[in-house]
């Protein structure tokens, strides 16, 4: 008898008659006797449409109210389920997240998961039920509800798995695993058997949504053993593993290619090239809990020099009124800022052992004529910005380019 976590995102539960799916595959976990804890998310595009409301009454993402709002489409469905299990002769134990309880720090909208509280979810499990918890939501010290970031769910679902030691956490979606690329995008991606975690993390902090990163980031440090897989085909999925010795890196160079049009840059152009610029500027970004990813700064000319720079989306008014008070203060040119980028970045830890991942990555982009306004680096990635219009392009070219395709 094994303990399994299940995760089903939007998607899997986006109907009565899928949820009576989702329902299926619980019950088939159950009947290999197992204990089964399930996570869900909310009924495919609620989330959106809830926050669309609290926007519409004038919230804002970091909101107690919008908190309040947008975590109550995991409540709706992780009650649905729980009656598609009575239905079926199994019973459950429905828990929002306070009830579990899972603590957070306060900041709404990204909260981070402090604390899980097992008590409840053992009760339920011992009295042989199936526990079915509301994913992506917590509670703060102060009693308020709390939302993990969109795609949160995963993360919900790794760190019950964690706390309460599970055997296997199956993150179960609308795709049969982790592929080369956005199997939505490129059609020609394959599913990988194994992706190593160091591949993972940075495949979700790139834009490969199929994974929240934090619930990798979770996986890695508490080992839990995690696997993506399909609510709706069999298959083995993808297991996200640790890099062992065993592995031969010689053939591979990259694995995955993705692309994020989350962010947005912002250039503040003739600012002093001296010590303490950049610090002024950044201190205040980050006072303002804004992260900032990528920077570059240019040679300076006439002791003048420009720092161009990319934030999320969502913090770019903020960022953008806080460079122009810094601009202001140190007599800067201009402030300007574009939208329409987005990241298109190539990944494996195969590159390590690689050389000319980023002269192939330019050439193949330079060949489309698609122009780089940003480049960063790691080990085991490269990611250039450019313009947006050309994210799905870039990625099936350079896909075919480093030969992902399916064999
Ligand atoms: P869920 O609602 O189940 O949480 P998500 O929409 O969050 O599902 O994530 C699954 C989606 O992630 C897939 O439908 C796919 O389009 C997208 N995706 C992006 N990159 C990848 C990738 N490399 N492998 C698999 N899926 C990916
Ligand atoms: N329902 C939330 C979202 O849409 C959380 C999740 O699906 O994981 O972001
Ligand atoms: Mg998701």
């Amino acid at each position: 008898m094994a303990l399994i976590v299940q995760k089903f995102g939007g998607t899997s539960m986006g109907s009565i008659d899928r949820i009576k799916q989702v329902a299926g595959r619980v019950i088939k976990e159950k009947q290999n006797n197992n204990d089964v804890v399930v996570v869900v998310s909310a009924m495919n595009g609620e989330t959106n449409r809830l926050l669309d409301l609290a926007t519409k009454m004038g919230g804002k993402y970091d909101d107690i109210e919008t908190d309040m709002i947008i975590s109550s489409g995991e409540q709706v469905s992780s009650g649905l389920l729980s009656i598609a299990l009575r239905n079926e002769g199994y019973d459950a134990v429905p828990l929002l997240g306070h009830q579990v309880k899972i603590t957070t720090d306060e900041s709404h909208g990204k909260a981070r998961i402090s604390a899980i509280d097992d008590h409840n979810i053992r009760t339920g499990l011992k009295s042989g039920k199936i526990v079915v918890i509301a994913g992506f939501q917590g509670i703060d010290s102060k009693g308020f509800i709390t939302t993990l970031g969109r795609g949160g769910s995963d993360t919900t679902a790794v760190a019950v798995a964690a706390a309460i030691k599970a055997d296997r956490c199956d993150i179960y979606t609308d795709v049969d695993g982790v592929y080369t690329a956005d199997p939505q995008v490129v059609p020609d991606a394959g599913r990988l058997d194994v992706v190593y975690f160091d591949e993972m993390i940075e495949m979700s902090s790139l834009g490969a949504k199929v994974l929240q990163i934090r619930s990798v980031e979770f996986a890695m440090k508490y080992k839990v053993n995690l696997f993506v897989k399909s609510t709706f085909a069999e298959g083995p999925g993808t297991q996200i593993k640790f890099l062992g010795d065993e592995e031969n890196m010689e053939e591979l160079q990259v694995s995955s290619v993705a692309y994020d049009k989350t962010e947005a840059k912002i250039s503040i152009r003739g600012i002093p090239d001296k010590p303490g610029i950049a610090a002024k500027i950044f201190s205040k970004i980050s006072d303002a809990n804004i992260v900032v990813d990528m920077i570059i700064q240019n040679i300076s000319v006439h002791g003048l020099t420009d720092l161009t720079f990319t934030v999320s989306k969502k913090d770019l008014k903020n960022a953008i009124d806080i460079t122009n008070g810094v601009a202001k203060e140190l007599n800067a040119e201009e402030v300007i800022s574009d939208d329409k980028i987005a990241k298109i970045s190539v990944i494996g830890v195969g590159m390590r052992n690689h050389y000319g991942t980023a002269s192939t990555m330019f050439s193949v982009l330079s060949k489309e004529n698609i122009n780089i306004m940003m480049i960063s680096t790691s080990e085991i990635k490269i990611s250039c910005i450019i313009d947006a219009k050309y994210a799905e392009l870039a990625t099936r070219i350079l896909h075919e380019a480093f030969n992902l395709g399916k064999k």
